[in-house]
C-alpha cells in the first residue's frame, strides 16, 4: 500500500507555521491564539492547538487542520492545497496518473497560451494607434489607467490574423490556439482569430491565471455586443466568477460577496472601491458559483435591476421551477434571464435592488454613488422577502383570485425553507401581508410540499437527530465501534453508499477530518446521482477511487477494508442513527472540553467578555450534547460507552 502522504506531510508540518503566516498568534498555554481569519473581531477567539494540528474558532465555528486552512484562506481546492504544502514540507507528490499529468501539462500550456494573448492585447491597447477607439470607448465608460493595468484590458485588432500569427511564431501550435479558444477553426481548414476589434476582458480563475476572454464590441453595429471565449479544457463559465481572484480576500473580510453581472460592473465596483463584487460571465448563477462563495463568505448578495427583480410573474408555472424543483430560482436580468441559486445551505441570499434605470457601474460613477451602492447593499431584503414584496406588488389584492395566486406563488418559495421556525415566521409574514388568514397559507404549504416526490434527501429535512421512531429503537442495540466515531461512521458509508440520503443522513460537517469529509462527499455524490434504493456498492467505490485525489487513496482503502456486518435492509437506519450520534457527541464532548478550557484561561486574564461569549457557547453545545442523547434502552445492553 502507498504510504500515506497526508499523515507524512502533517507530521512534518506544525499546524502554527501554517496559520502564522495569515494570522498573528500568541501563546495561550500549550495552544496558541489569534484574531480569527474568517470573521471579524477585536478579541482572539481563534485558537490553534498544535498537538492535534488543528484550528478552531469559538467566534464562528470555523475548525479544520492544515489543508483546510489554505483552502479557506486561499481559496485552493483540495489538490492545489496539498501540492502547496507538500513542496513546504519538502515531499514529492506523484502524479495522480500519466493520462491525469498529461492533460495537466496541456492544460498548463493553453494558460500560457492565454497569458502571452493578454499581453499582446493589453500591449495593443496601450501602444497601437489603431486602439485609438478602444481608449476613447474605456474613457467615456470611466475607466481609468490604474483599472485597465489591475484588469489587464486590451484591445483585439481588426484582423484576422494578428493573434494567432503573433502566438504561432512564439511556438505554440494551432491545436493549441484552437483548443483555448482563442482562435476559431476554419471548416475548409486553417483558423482565424476569434476577437477582433474588440476591448477585451482576459478572464482569469480563481488562481489569477488567464482561462479565457469577453469581449465588447468597438464597431458601429458589430454583433453579438458581447463575445465569450467558449468552453475549453481550462475555461467553464459555470464555475468561474469574473473577479473573484481579486475579490477573494476582500469578500473573505467582509464575509459578504456581491454578485453583479457583467465586466464593465464588475470592474467599475472595483474601482470604486467595492472591492467584494463578483460577476457571472454571460450564464446563471450555478450550483459551483454558490459552492466557491459559499466557502468564504456567509452572505451572498445578488445585485437586480428593477425590471428583472420584479420579473416574477415570469416564474409562475415556469420550466425552471420545475427543473430545479430542490432549489429556488430567482430571476435576474442577463441572456437567458434567469438564475437559480440553491437554498439548502446556511448561507444567506439577499436581493439588492437598484433604481430604476441604473446600471451598477452608472450608479458607481456617479456623484455619491459608492455611498448609494453601500446603502443598497445594506438594505438588500431577504430572498423570501423580496420575494413576498414583489409577489404582493404583482398582484390584485383586493380580489380573491389575486391572493390565492399570490399565496401559491410564495408557498412554492417558503416550502423550501428547511428551518421550521423561519417557515412559521414567514407564514405569518405573508398571511398579513396579503390579509388572508395563516391556515389559508399554512395548507398552501402544505400542498406544495406534498406535490414534491418524497425520496429520502427530503425526507432528511424534517428528520433531524434523535428522531428515532419510538416504541422500534429499543429492539435494535448498536454495534460496537472499531475505531474512531467518525471513520465507524464513514466505514457504513462505504458498505452501504444508500444510507448517504436515508432521513438521519450524516452531513458533510460531521466529519472533522478533511479526509473523512472529501471521502463522504464524493461516496454521497455518487449515491445521489445513481439514483437507486441500493446502488451498487462496490461499483460506487471504485468511481470514488477513480475521483479521488490519490493522496486519499491509502486513507480510504484502510477505511473501505474495516470488516462490517452485513444488515438488513430495515435495519440500517437504526444502526446509522447510532453511530451518528456516537459521532455528533463525541465532537461535542470535545468542543465542551476545549470550552471549558479556554474559559479557565480567560479567567486568568480576567477577559470579561470573552467569558461571556464562552459561557453561552458552552451552555449551547452542553444542551445540543444531551439532546443527541438517545434514552438508554430499559431491554438491551447500552453499548454507547
Ligand atoms: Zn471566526
Amino acid at each position: 500500500m502507498d504510504n500515506d502522504v497526508i499523515a507524512e506531510i502533517k507530521q512534518r508540518t506544525p499546524v502554527e507555521d501554517v496559520v502564522g503566516e495569515t494570522v498573528r498568534l500568541t501563546r495561550a498555554g500549550r495552544n496558541l491564539k489569534g484574531l480569527c481569519p474568517f470573521h471579524s473581531e477585536k478579541t482572539p477567539s481563534f485558537v490553534v492547538y498544535p498537538k492535534d494540528g488543528s484550528y478552531h474558532c469559538f467566534g464562528c465555528g470555523e475548525s479544520g487542520d492544515i489543508f483546510a486552512f489554505l483552502m479557506k484562506t486561499e481559496g485552493l481546492d483540495f489538490r492545489a492545497s496539498l501540492e502547496k504544502l507538500a513542496r513546504k514540507a519538502g515531499i514529492e507528490l506523484k502524479p495522480r496518473n500519466e493520462q491525469a499529468a498529461a492533460e495537466d501539462r496541456t492544460r498548463e500550456r493553453l494558460k500560457e497560451a492565454c497569458a502571452a494573448a493578454a499581453a499582446f492585447y493589453n500591449n495593443l491597447y496601450l501602444n497601437h494607434p489603431a486602439a485609438a477607439n478602444a481608449r476613447t470607448y474605456a474613457e467615456k465608460r470611466g475607466l481609468t489607467p490604474a483599472t485597465i493595468e489591475l484588469f489587464q484590458i486590451g484591445f483585439a485588432p481588426d484582423s484576422w490574423d494578428a493573434l494567432g500569427n503573433y502566438l504561432l511564431q512564439r511556438g505554440y501550435t494551432s491545436q493549441e490556439l484552437i483548443d483555448a479558444g482563442l482562435v476559431a477553426e476554419r471548416d475548409e481548414g486553417g483558423h482565424y482569430d476569434r476577437f477582433r476589434n474588440r476591448l477585451l476582458f482576459p478572464i482569469r480563475d480563481h488562481k489569477g491565471l488567464i482561462v479565457g476572454f469577453g469581449g465588447r464590441a468597438l464597431g458601429e453595429g458589430q454583433t453579438p455586443k458581447y463575445l465569450n471565449s467558449p468552453q475549453s479544457p481550462i475555461f467553464d463559465k459555470s464555475s468561474i466568477l469574473y473577479g473573484f481572484d481579486l475579490a477573494r480576500s476582500h469578500i473573505q473580510r467582509a464575509g459578504q460577496a456581491v454578485i453583479v453581472e457583467g465586466y464593465m460592473d464588475v470592474v467599475i465596483a472595483h474601482q470604486a472601491g467595492q472591492s467584494n463584487v463578483v460577476g457571472t460571465i454571460g450564464t446563471a448563477l450555478t450550483d459551483r458559483h454558490a459552492e466557491l462563495l459559499k466557502r468564504i463568505a456567509r452572505h451572498i448578495i445578488l445585485c437586480l435591476d428593477p425590471d428583472t427583480a420584479g420579473d416574477m410573474a415570469a416564474l409562475k408555472g415556469s420550466e425552471v421551477l420545475q427543473e430545479h424543483a430542490e432549489k429556488i430560482a430567482i430571476p435576474i436580468r442577463g441572456e437567458r434571464g434567469l438564475i437559480n441559486v440553491e437554498r439548502r445551505s446556511e448561507t444567506e441570499i439577499r436581493i439588492m435592488q437598484l433604481p430604476p434605470g441604473k446600471d451598477p457601474d452608472e450608479l458607481l460613477l456617479s456623484e455619491g454613488g459608492p455611498q448609494a451602492w453601500s446603502r443598497l447593499r445594506d438594505e438588500a431584503l431577504p430572498l423570501i422577502d423580496h420575494v413576498i414584496t414583489v409577489v404582493a406588488a404583482r398582484h390584485d389584492l383586493k380580489s380573491a383570485h389575486g391572493k390565492s395566486d399570490a399565496v401559491a406563488q410564495i408557498s412554492l418559495f417558503l416550502r423550501e425553507l428547511g428551518d421550521p421556525i423561519q417557515r412559521a415566521h414567514y407564514v405569518q409574514r405573508v398571511a398579513s401581508v396579503l390579509h388572508v388568514p395563516e391556515e389559508a397559507v399554512q395548507e398552501a404549504v402544505g400542498r406544495t410540499s406534498a406535490n414534491r416526490n418524497t425520496t429520502g434527501r427530503d425526507a432528511r429535512r424534517t428528520s433531524g437527530p434523535g428522531t428515532l421512531p419510538s416504541g422500534q429503537s429499543d429492539l435494535y442495540t448498536p454495534i460496537e465501534p472499531v475505531s474512531t466515531p467518525e471513520e465507524h461512521l464513514l466505514s457504513m458509508v462505504l458498505k452501504y453508499p444508500q444510507t448517504t440520503w436515508m432521513a438521519s443522513a450524516p452531513l458533510s460537517e460531521d466529519f472533522t477530518r478533511l479526509e473523512n469529509r472529501l471521502i463522504y462527499e464524493a461516496v454521497a455524490a455518487l449515491a445521489v446521482a445513481s439514483d437507486k434504493t441500493a446502488p451498487d456498492a462496490p461499483a460506487i467505490r471504485a468511481a470514488a477511487l477513480e475521483s479521488l485525489d490519490p493522496a486519499l487513496i491509502p486513507h480510504f482503502l484502510r477505511i473501505a477494508s474495516r470488516e462490517e456486518p452485513e444488515l438488513f435492509r430495515f435495519v440500517l437506519p437504526y444502526e446509522l442513527e447510532s453511530r451518528l450520534l456516537r459521532l455528533r457527541q463525541h465532537n461535542d464532548r470535545i468542543w465542551i472540553q476545549q470550552c471549558q478550557l479556554m474559559m479557565q484561561e480567560a479567567q486568568e486574564t480576567g477577559d470579561a467578555d470573552t467569558i461571556d461569549k464562552l459561557k453561552i457557547l458552552w451552555s449551547r453545545s452542553l444542551a445540543r450534547f444531551h439532546h443527541y442523547d438517545p434514552k438508554p434502552s430499559t431491554v438491551f445492553r447500552d453499548s454507547r460507552d
